[in-house]
Parts: C-alpha cells; sequence; structure tokens
C-alpha cells in the first residue's frame, strides 16, 4: 500500500469520530465547490473500528444531567435517524429508572427534554413507577425506583457495522482509508506551530490540516504533540487545582448473557427500549445469596442479536495505575490486564434478576469470553473539542463518544469555517476558566 506524500486534510484514527469527520467534510467540501473527499484521507494503525468504537455497547441515549450534552447529544441522535438502516441503529428509545437520591436531577432532566422538543415522558413516585415499568415487563421487580424517564428516541446501534457502514460512506466521497498505518511523531513548520509533516511507520505525508480521533489513544498522540501532562483546572466556586493529570483510564464493565435475545420482549411483543437502572435497594449475589452492594449500584442492558443475548454492562472501574504506564495496547476483549472478571458477572447477572423475575437462574448462560475496554478521560469527564498547534484539530470525547456520531459532522462545519456553538461548551480552556459542566448524582463518570 503507497502513502501519500502530500494530503490537504489528514485524519488519525478509523473510528466513529475520524470517520464521521472525514464523511461529512468530504460532502462540506464539495457542497462548497472547495474540495471533495479526494482531499482526506484517513489514517489507522489497525482497522476501520479497531478501537472503542468497534467493541461500544452502542447505546444511544439523550439522557445527561448537563445542558451542553443533552443538546449535542439531540444533534447526534438526528444524524441516526438519518440513515437508520446504513447505521444499523435500532431506534427503540431509552429508559432510566432511579432512586430518591436521583428523583431531581432525573426531573429536571425530563424538563430540560421537554424545552428542547425531544420526546421523553416522566413517572414519580414508588408506586406509579412500577406500574408503568410493569405495563411494559410484567415480571418487572427493581425495588427503590422512585423515578423513571423514559427517552422516546435514542436506543442503540451495532458497533462494527455501523462503522464499516461510516467508511463505505466516506469512500463513496472518494476518501482514502489506508489501514495499518501508524502514526508516530509530528514535525512542526520552522515558523509556527502548526504541524507541517505527520511521521508514520511507512513514512511521511505533508498536510494542510490535521483530525486526532484516537479515542483511548489520545495519551500517546498528546505525548507526541507535547501538550501538558498536568493541567490547571479552576473550578466553578473559583478554587483552583494545580497538577491535574490531564488523562485517565477507566475499565468499562460489559457482558453478554447468551439467552435468546428475543426473552427480552416485552409485553405487547416488541423489542424494548434499552433499559438503565440505578438504585441503592440491596443487591444479593444469585450464586451465593451474599450481599454485593447496600449502595447506589447500577447497570444498563438491552437485547441485541449483533452480540448474540442480553448484552449490557455497570459502573466503570477507575484505573489507578499513572495514565503513562497504563498499557492500551492490546486492546479491549485482547488485553491481558483490563477485561472484566468473575465479580462482574455475578453482580451484572445478579442485578439483572434483582430488575426482572425472567433472568433469574440465567447465570449459567452467561458468556464467559472477555469482554470490556479501556477509555481515556478528561480532567472532568467530558470531552474535549478544540484546535491545537493552530491546525489539528482533536476529537477527544472522554469515552463518551460511539452515540456522538454528529461530533464529526459539526467538526468537519468548523474546519471548514463556520464555528459550532454546541461544541463552544467543551473548548480545553473551560479547565482555566472555570466554565466546567455540572455533576450529579449519578454513580457513572459520564452522567
Ligand atoms: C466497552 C466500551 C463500551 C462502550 N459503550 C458505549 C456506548 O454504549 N455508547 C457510547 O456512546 N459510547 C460507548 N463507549 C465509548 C465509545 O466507544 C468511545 O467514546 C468512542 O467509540 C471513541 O471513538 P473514537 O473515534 O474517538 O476512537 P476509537 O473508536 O477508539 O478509534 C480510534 C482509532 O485510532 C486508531 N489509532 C490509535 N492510535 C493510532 C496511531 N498512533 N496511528 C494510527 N491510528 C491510531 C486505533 O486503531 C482506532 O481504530 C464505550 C466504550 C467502551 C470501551
Amino acid at each position: 500500500m503507497s502513502i501519500p506524500k502530500h494530503i490537504r486534510y489528514l485524519v488519525v484514527g478509523a473510528g466513529v469520530h475520524g470517520l464521521s469527520t472525514a464523511y461529512h467534510l468530504a460532502t462540506v467540501l464539495k457542497s462548497r465547490g472547495t474540495g471533495s473527499g479526494l482531499d482526506i484521507v484517513v489514517l489507522d494503525k489497525s482497522s476501520v473500528g479497531a478501537g472503542a468504537s468497534g467493541i461500544a455497547c452502542g447505546v444511544i441515549r439523550n439522557n445527561y444531567f448537563q445542558t451542553a450534552m443533552r443538546k449535542l447529544m439531540v444533534h447526534s441522535v438526528e444524524v441516526w435517524e438519518s440513515d437508520p438502516d446504513t447505521y444499523n441503529y435500532h431506534s427503540v428509545g431509552y429508559i432510566q429508572a432511579a432512586p430518591d437520591v436521583m428523583q431531581a436531577d432525573v426531573a429536571s432532566i425530563f424538563r430540560q427534554q421537554n424545552e428542547i422538543g425531544y420526546s421523553s415522558v416522566l413517572i414519580e413516585g414508588e408506586k406509579e413507577c412500577s406500574r408503568y415499568m410493569q405495563n411494559i415487563f410484567s415480571d418487572w421487580q427493581a425495588r427503590n425506583i422512585s423515578v423513571v424517564l423514559h427517552e422516546k428516541r435514542g436506543g442503540y446501534a451495532n458497533n462494527l457495522p455501523s462503522m464499516h457502514a461510516l467508511a463505505a460512506k466516506a469512500e463513496g466521497e472518494g476518501v482514502k482509508i489506508l489501514t495499518g498505518v501508524y502514526v508516530t511523531g509530528f514535525r512542526k513548520h520552522a515558523a509556527s506551530n502548526a504541524i507541517e509533516t505527520v511521521v508514520t511507520d511507512q513514512g511521511d505525508i505533508n498536510c494542510e490540516y490535521v483530525v486526532i480521533s484516537v479515542g483511548p489513544w489520545i495519551r500517546n498522540i498528546w505525548q507526541m504533540l507535547e501538550l501538558p501532562k498536568h493541567i490547571k483546572v479552576r473550578n466553578s466556586d473559583g478554587t483552583v487545582h494545580d497538577g491535574v493529570p490531564m488523562w485517565a483510564f477507566w475499565s468499562l464493565q460489559e457482558g453478554t448473557l447468551g439467552v435468546n435475545p428475543a426473552m427480552q420482549k416485552t409485553n405487547d411483543g416488541s423489542f424494548p427500549p434499552v433499559i438503565h437502572v440505578d438504585t441503592d435497594a440491596p443487591l444479593y449475589s444469585v450464586l451465593s445469596g451474599k450481599l454485593l452492594a447496600d449502595g447506589l449500584w447500577g447497570i444498563y442492558y438491552k437485547p441485541d442479536f449483533n452480540f448474540g443475548g442480553i448484552q449490557g454492562g455497570a459502573v466503570p472501574q477507575k484505573i489507578s495505575t499513572d495514565a503513562d504506564e497504563v498499557k492500551i495496547d492490546p486492546y479491549g476483549p485482547h488485553s491481558p490486564d483490563y477485561i472484566v472478571d468473575e465479580s462482574f458477572s455475578e453482580m451484572w447477572v445478579s442485578a439483572l434478576a434483582h430488575c426482572q423475575k425472567r433472568f433469574e437462574g440465567t447465570y449459567p448462560k452467561y458468556k464467559k469470553e472477555p469482554s470490556g475496554g479501556i477509555g481515556a478521560f478528561t480532567p472532568d469527564s467530558f470531552p474535549v473539542f478544540d484546535v491545537f498547534c493552530d491546525n489539528c484539530y482533536i476529537i477527544a470525547d472522554s469515552n463518551h463518544g460511539y452515540k456522538m456520531i454528529g461530533v464529526g459532522k459539526l467538526v468537519a462545519d468548523e474546519i471548514a469555517g463556520k464555528k459550532q456553538g454546541l461544541l463552544e461548551p467543551f473548548r480545553f480552556s473551560r479547565y482555566a476558566q472555570g466554565s466546567l459542566h455540572p455533576v450529579s448524582n449519578s454513580p457513572y463518570p459520564w452522567s
């Protein structure tokens, strides 16, 4: 395979963000008559969807406590809805069921969804929530649920098929995707901070503009660009924390119960919304009966033919190792260090059985294959979408991002010269300025 000596736009990473940016940039250039997909090359060290996008659970929701995230998700859901068959998108909706401690947060999400016209239903009160859920699943039995938010849009998409669909759309516009090409460094212009050359294991490529969309590998590229390992973070109350690590890794806990996905059909025989439950009811093991959790815990799940069963996950675990020491490769299920262990399967299947009676006795069906993967998180666990080194757009989604297929569309518009208000709250300068996103009572780092 030959790599070009020069290209106008070089995108590093063939996951959701790199592919979406390349495809949308090609269409923007074409519509303006200022170029086409032939001006764009995407490089990936492995293959299309080899990173987090290819192993993601694939859940697409609007359920965010932060206004800026919610608005961004409306835009992304519109992109999923624009071509659902090609994107392998299942618009089944999304339900969050939560306990007292989260009731006010969830109700405020509902109010704000209403204001922006995002269709959802709010149920409050324990009895009312049970009744609502039992109308969907007659065997619903989760306890301490005092609020339910049912989003009518969103749902999930099939991870790898959707990435191949995006790649085909980009290639259809003339974009070249070169796999098996490893970016190892950057050279700047003699007279400015801008990148002139991207160095790869197959030779140098001169370019006018670079897009970095490397998911969990952002730590490596950040180092290559000589960006700061530690930063100053000003909290909303004005206090300043110096020396905060720019990157921290979390290990995503996910797995599959190898049953017929159709067993999770609703009372009326349709495929159900994605279910996300947070509760503080005691959780007991389906294996030993011992108490597994007596504080806040949470799980999410959906029937998924792509995974071959009921697939989902639980609250991720923070990796305490210094970010520089975390081994990202081999990635995902191939990692010797960061796959889920039996404590996950015991907790997750026990939690499924806590929520719905149909899952009682199903533990032996849990697929004992490696699963899970790691994500690189920013200091406030929200994305950074910004230009660095004058001509380098970094898309670092802090592991929120499979659902964010629309970000590449917005980035393409910004590259073409039109600033996008939806991306403004995600600039790097927010850490120095103290313009952080509000924090919710959810047990997850990304809610
Ligand atoms: C287990 C798991 C489940 C998840 N579930 C969901 C979910 O349900 N919903 C959701 O919205 N998000 C989910 N996420 C988060 C989401 O998957 C990521 O935020 C998103 O996919 C990141 O996309 P990306 O394009 O930035 O990076 P990636 O998809 O990771 O792609 C990066 C690409 O860059 C390439 N690359 C890296 N370094 C180099 C280099 N030096 N040279 C060349 N190529 C390079 C890699 O090979 C890779 O293909 C999940 C994440 C994990 C790990």
